[in-house]
């Protein structure tokens, strides 16, 4: 028999997105006559946008005549598209990112996976607790964990924990570490990071040599005009930082699949022999040799964004998933329950009332009100206690989820 990567046997039993649907089937079945309403799985419902399915319509007759057919294209995207990151979230923001800086993939989540291929095999990473799963889990992939403990953590990780005392803020790590994941606006919490606070982590990166990895997939929901969009905002951070961003949540595209990573020329990380590296140039490699880009079809489609109506567009959409949030907020806290995020990002992370656990307080939403919600303590041992609904949903099922939830609980 072959011998296999070790590490996945450390990975914890029963994911937590399976272990909601079984749950949610066990009670549909026993059930039948409530109609549930699903607020647990971060995923859009409202479909795309008319001007990239006009763009995708255009691109796919493209394909269809020889003169303009097109086989692989560029592993890192094409140059219409990278123009288009680079100037309209780039150059507009003031952030001097250029399009060589950009590569186009086929989603945020796997950008994430992927970019530990380009560092060594014993980076010491900090993450924070609550997290998106993905970080975590293809760390323990990669070998850069020990096992997990009873309390939920691996060895060998630098958990940052967000807490609601300390206003979700994440605290510094207390050792040294080489990659930190940093999400904002962040899932799940819904927080987001003042200029402020990203200065302090890029000085932080800066003076210990940590790199910083920024996800924000969900950048394009910030309302607050003084709340950076991207890293590179903060001076100096081109030097420390990897940038992930999607389409998924801003235009639609999480079944459609388009993001990118910026990788800057300035970011360097040291050999074994001391030497310093170009990151770029590793990544560079590393994409157009596992990868072999997005679809044209796509890429037209994702530049569409970009057009005056796409842009008009896309901030509707963000609006109405938003007021969701606002609708989610305002009535929730009326129960007199603590009600966090839901106002530059489209989740409302909320404290369970009274003791109860995050999982208890999961079954409890869906006996009662036919709701179905995401456990806090399934994004990390430190989110126990809290829930996490989203804002991706019809208003119509939005303002009955409020009502239903209203009419149970009210004490
Ligand atoms: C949804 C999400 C992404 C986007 O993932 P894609 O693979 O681009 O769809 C990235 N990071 C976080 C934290 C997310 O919630």
């Amino acid at each position: 028999m072959a011998q296999i990567n070790d590490h996945f046997l450390k990975l914890q039993a029963g994911y937590l997105f399976p272990e909601i649907g079984r749950r949610v089937a066990a009670y549909a079945q026993a059930h039948p006559q409530h109609k549930i309403i699903r607020m647990g799985i971060g995923d859009v419902t409202e479909p795309l946008p008319p001007a990239v399915i006009q763009a995708m319509h255009a691109a796919v007759d493209e394909m269809g005549s020889r003169e303009s057919f097109r086989g692989y294209g560029p592993e890192q995207g094409y140059e219409f598209l990278r123009q288009a990151i680079a100037q309209h979230d780039y150059a507009a923001r003031g952030c001097a990112i250029s399009a060589d800086e950009i590569f186009v993939s086929d989603g945020s989540k796997c950008d994430c996976a992927n970019i530990l291929d380009i560092f060594g095999d014993k980076v010491r990473v900090a993450i924070t607790d609550p997290v998106y799963p993905v970080y975590i889990d293809t760390n323990v992939m990669a070998g850069h964990t020990g096992p997990i403990d009873a309390t939920g953590r691996y060895a060998d990780v630098e958990y940052l924990p967000v807490r609601e005392e300390n206003n979700f803020e994440v605290p510094l790590p207390r050792q040294p570490v080489d990659l930190i994941y940093l999400c904002f606006p962040n899932n799940p919490t819904g927080m987001v990071a003042s200029r402020e606070t990203l200065t302090a982590w890029v000085e932080y990166a800066q003076q210990t040599g940590a790199v910083i990895l920024f996800d924000a997939a969900y950048e394009a929901y910030i309302t607050d005009p003084s709340i950076p969009h991207s890293i590179y905002e903060i001076p100096g951070a081109d030097k420390v930082a990897i940038e992930f961003r999607s389409f998924s949540k801003t235009a639609g595209f999480t079944g459609t699949r388009c993001a990118w990573i910026v990788v800057p020329q300035a970011l360097e990380g040291r050999a074994s022999n001391g030497d310093a590296v170009s990151l770029h140039r590793l990544w560079s490699r590393r994409h157009s040799t596992k990868f072999n880009g997005v679809p044209y079809i796509i890429q037209k489609g994702a530049e569409a964004v970009y057009s005056p109506e796409g842009q008009a567009q896309v901030r509707e959409l963000i609006a109405f998933y938003l007021e969701n949030a606002r609708l989610l907020r305002e009535g929730l806290s009326q129960l007199g329950w603590r009600c966090f995020g839901a106002v530059n990002a489209p989740y409302l992370w909320l404290k369970t009332p009274g003791q109860t656990t995050s999982w208890e307080f999961f079954d409890q939403l869906l006996s009662q009100a036919h709701v179905v919600g995401t456990p806090g303590s399934g994004f990390g041992p430190a989110g126990e206690g809290y829930f996490r609904l989203s804002a991706f949903n019809s208003r119509q099922n939005t303002v009955e989820a409020i009502a239903r939830i209203q009419d149970k609980f009210r004490s």
